[in-house]
């Protein structure tokens, strides 16, 4: 394990961010059957849990419109629990960079969190518009309502590319963007695992 001076633990932190639909969800699958040590934390997990715990959700999709304040709130106790996870090992921190709420784009990796976690890298997971958008409109297992245009999932692939460099200076992080192709998952978890 790498000794990490800037938070005084040991291991690295790799956050994994990507769009809905970009197939983040099977490349983790692929890196955690390569490589059985490192942990994958999910933050929405996080979130969820401590959500429903305060009877504030049933699912998951209503914590983007929940208020701000407790979004924050949410936000900011589950980076402590995953830092508290982090402490050891290394991990993976599978969230977001972006968050699509009702006031607006919500960021996933704001100062107190990013300070929070000190990730290695910043890895964007990226795929064609078109094939993400095909893939929103076949998952049955999330709530969907508000369904993008393959133009609209483009510009908010641009905004999340700016979001995670804005993230990324606050630590000095790395920033890896990778793309994701059809039928061929492994290759990006390759590209994550080469990370650790
Ligand atoms: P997911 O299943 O990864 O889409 O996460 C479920 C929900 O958790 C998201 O829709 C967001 O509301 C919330 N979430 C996940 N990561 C973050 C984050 N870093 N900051 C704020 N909210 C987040
Ligand atoms: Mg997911």
């Amino acid at each position: 394990m790498v000794e990490d001076e800037k938070a005084g633990r040991r291991g690295r932190i790799v956050v994994v961010a990507g769009v809905n639909g970009v197939g983040k969800s099977t490349v983790l699958a692929k890196v955690k059957e390569a490589r059985s040590d490192l942990r994958v934390v999910n933050y929405g997990d996080e979130m969820f849990a401590l959500a429903k715990r305060q009877t504030l959700v049933n699912t998951r999709d209503e914590i983007r419109k929940l208020p701000l304040q407790n979004q924050l709130e949410l936000q900011k106790r589950a980076a402590q629990n995953i830092r508290e996870l982090a402490r050891d090992e290394n991990v993976i921190v599978d969230t977001h960079v972006l968050v699509t709420t009702p006031n607006g784009y919500f960021p996933g990796l704001p100062r107190w969190v990013v300070e929070g976690l000190s990730p290695d890298t910043i890895v964007l997971i990226e795929a064609p518009p078109d094939l993400v958008f095909a893939r929103r409109v076949n998952d049955k297992t999330r709530v969907r309502s508000d369904q993008d245009t393959p133009q609209e999932i483009k510009t908010f692939m641009d905004l999340a590319r700016v979001a995670a460099i804005a993230s990324a200076i606050l630590v000095g992080a790395t920033v890896k963007f990778i793309q994701n192709l059809e039928g061929d998952p492994s290759r990006a978890a390759n590209e994550i695992v080469k990370l650790f």
